[in-house]
This record gives C-alpha cells, structure tokens and sequence, in this order.
C-alpha cells in the first residue's frame, strides 16, 4: 500500500467557509459567510453574500487575523450551501 502523500504548503493554509445568513441591523436577513482557518481554527466573518467575491473578501480578512503565518487562505472544505441569487 503506498501511502499518499499530502502536499503541505507553507503559503497556503485550508479554510472551511461557511454559507449562512444572518439578520442585519434592519431587521432582514442577509446571505453572509464565515471563513475558518484548518490550522489556526481562527475565524472571520460575517462577510455580506455568498458570492466568489465575498468569499475571497473573507479568506483575505481571514488571512489579515489568522497566525498561522501562511500568507493565504484556500477554501477547502465548505458548509452550508452557498445561494446565488439569479438577477
Ligand atoms: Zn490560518
């Protein structure tokens, strides 16, 4: 059995984003998503949306937090279900 071998990168570190939503100050709610770092179990969130925009808005606020010294964040693992609203 050969064993597979898991590349470890010292610049990038796995996040878990999750797709929720949240009431805002109006009262309504909002799609957001939260992002946590695999190895630092840091978390950042609420970012608006569940768009690739914010998403990558949270791995980068994530990065900025998180001290786990690599210098981006990946979306790995995800939970919840993203929504994207059809316009
Ligand atoms: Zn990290």
């Amino acid at each position: 059995m050969a064993i597979r071998r898991k590349r470890k990168s010292r610049t990038t570190a796995p996040a878990t984003v999750l797709f929720t939503q949240r009431t805002n100050e109006d009262g309504k709610k909002q799609l957001c998503c939260y992002a946590q770092c695999t190895y630092g179990g840091t978390s950042f969130g609420p970012v608006w949306g569940h768009s690739p925009a914010s998403v990558a808005k949270c791995l980068a606020e994530l990065t900025a937090k998180c001290d786990c010294g690599r210098k981006y964040h990946k979306h790995r693992y995800t939970e919840g279900v993203p929504i994207r609203n059809k316009k």
